[in-house]
């Protein structure tokens, strides 16, 4: 039997595990913890005072604490239909057998009613005349909290198949022998017993637990592990580009701005251009009923994000919206820029997220906490600090922002009244593509498969999964 190792418990590695359980030896490495001891301490108020983020890192991956918008689209959330070898026609298949998997969960879609169908072409046409694009998401929402129960079970079954987890295992290091035998490298936690134990089992036995041996490899760090990725892909000398970079703001309203839209399909998804830099604009990540969220990175930084829970319990809609860039040489690495600005903010924030309110951005005022009381839109999430949006971001994105946020206005009116709330920075990382040496996800490297978030391949986790179940069919054709 083949040993496969995946590194990563997110939707792209436990996808690909549940594709290779019963035919290959799995091993999932991830360096959070098992799903029932994810727990974040303070989930509106982040201090940083976690070694490991609750929320990013460990069994489920970013998705298990994510929205659980399960958006089963080839688009959204998803570069595969631009890889070569793959396409549009595979990744429909890759897409619906993602959906059949998550169907066995419960997790399913309602066909549309003719009403819905029937205000969704109303909305692409007023999108139309307004030069936005509206695009349509068909989804099944599971909510924050009943993801937890879905991903247990999940990974049960998996175990159950022979699948072993092995969490808070960090992995540090990829060699690939002369033999073609690729060895994992980890440096793992343990409790006192389990050093006790691992001790004895190195002077007797002379086994160290923390390497792995496998024929097929796949990394699915996701975006908390791109960063770490980009280091072994320079050191193994994987083939790669880069993708466009997402920078903005997370935008929070009233939700009766947003409810007539998020009716019609929840993740409300406009693209436009702007008219002073003609850039591209994109609302991302609908959260109607629900709460802003804070992403704290290892690196040291903050980015914002939102969450909502099943029944959007909550007063406010809160969505990202983006400006995409593409970069070129010298700083073609857009990961890096984002990663500066991050960084930026958060002195600027002093170590918190910024926030102010639209009006204020417009006419170059900071936001003030003491002037909380006459907030027309109350903000969700408490660790932040009332700033300045036009210093901590360039002044291009901010322009953009406005400017695309007026546009938005013709649609759901009042997104762009002065109450309005925006919260830097907001980012997706996912600028490093890895080349793609065979249609199935395979690198440079004969038996190193990438997937997910981390690779560039997607933003979203059926696009996600459907990137673990290529990879692991590429491992099982080669049988
Ligand atoms: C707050 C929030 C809300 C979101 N809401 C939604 C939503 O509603 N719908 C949607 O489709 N998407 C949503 N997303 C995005 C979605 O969660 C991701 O697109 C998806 O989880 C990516 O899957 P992945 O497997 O590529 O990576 P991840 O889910 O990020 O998993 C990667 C795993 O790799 C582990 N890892 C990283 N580096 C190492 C290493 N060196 N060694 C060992 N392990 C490592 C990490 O601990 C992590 O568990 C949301 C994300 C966030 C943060």
């Amino acid at each position: 039997m083949k040993k496969v190792v995946i590194i990563g418990a997110g939707p792209a590695g436990l996808f690909a595990a549940y594709k290779l359980a019963g035919k290959c030896d799995v091993t999932i490495l991830d360096k959070g913890l098992p799903v029932e001891k994810r727990h974040c301490p303070s989930p509106n108020n982040c201090k940083r005072k976690c070694k490991l983020c609750a929320k990013l890192y460990g069994e489920g991956g970013a998705g298990l604490m994510s929205d659980g918008k399960i958006i089963f689209s080839t688009e959204i959330g998803s570069f595969l239909n631009n890889v070569d070898g793959v396409g549009e026609e595979r990744n429909k298949g890759l897409v619906a057998e993602v959906q059949e998997i998550f169907g066995r969960y419960d997790v399913q879609i309602n066909p549309l009613s003719e009403e819905i169908n029937s205000k969704i072409s109303g909305l692409e046409k007023a999108c139309a005349a307004e030069g936005i694009r509206y695009v349509p998401t068909i989804l099944a929402h599971v909510g924050t909290d009943k993801l937890e129960e879905l991903i247990i079970n999940f990974r049960n079954e998996l175990i159950e198949k022979g699948v072993r987890f092995v969490p808070k295992s960090d992995v540090k290091n990829i060699h690939v022998e002369n033999s073609g035998r690729i060895i994992v490298e980890t440096k793992r936690e343990y409790s006192f017993y389990e050093k006790a134990k691992n001790t004895l089992r190195r002077i007797f036995l002379r086994k160290n637990d923390d390497a792995y041996e496998c024929d097929n490899l796949i990394m699915a760090p996701g975006r908390v592990g791109a960063k770490w990725l980009e280091g072994i892909v320079h050191k193994l000398g994987i083939e790669y580009t880069y993708n466009a970079m997402d920078l903005g703001v997370r935008v929070e309203v009233k939700r009766d701005k947003t409810d007539r839209i998020t009716e019609v399909c929840r993740d409300m998804k406009f693209q436009m251009r702007t008219s002073t830099y003609n850039d591209l604009v994109r609302t991302f990540c609908t959260c109607p009923g629900g709460k802003v969220a804070i992403e704290a990175h290892e690196e040291g930084y903050n980015l914002v994000n939102g969450h909502s829970e099943k029944g959007d319990p909550y007063e406010n809609t809160n969505f990202a919206f983006l400006v995409t860039i593409p970069f070129t040489s010298p700083m073609a690495n857009g990961n890096e820029y984002a990663r500066m600005i991050a960084a930026a903010v958060k002195e600027l924030g002093g170590g918190k997220p910024i926030l102010q309110q639209l009006g204020d951005l417009r006419t170059g005022h900071r936001s003030k906490k003491e002037r909380i009381n006459d907030f027309k839109v109350k903000p969700s999430l408490e660790g932040i600090t009332f700033g300045d949006v036009g210093l901590a971001l360039p002044h291009r994105i901010v322009l953009d922002i406005i400017e695309g946020l007026e546009k938005l206005d013709k649609i759901i009116p009042g997104v762009a009244n002065d109450e309005t709330l925006l919260y830097a920075p907001e980012a997706k990382f996912h600028a490093l593509r890895i080349k793609n040496s065979d249609g199935y996800l395979q690198t440079s490297i004969p038996g190193i498969y990438v997937a997910g978030d981390g690779a560039g391949l997607s933003r979203g986790i059926v696009g996600a999964a459907a990137c673990g179940v290529l990879a692991a069919e590429g491992i099982l054709r080669e049988d």
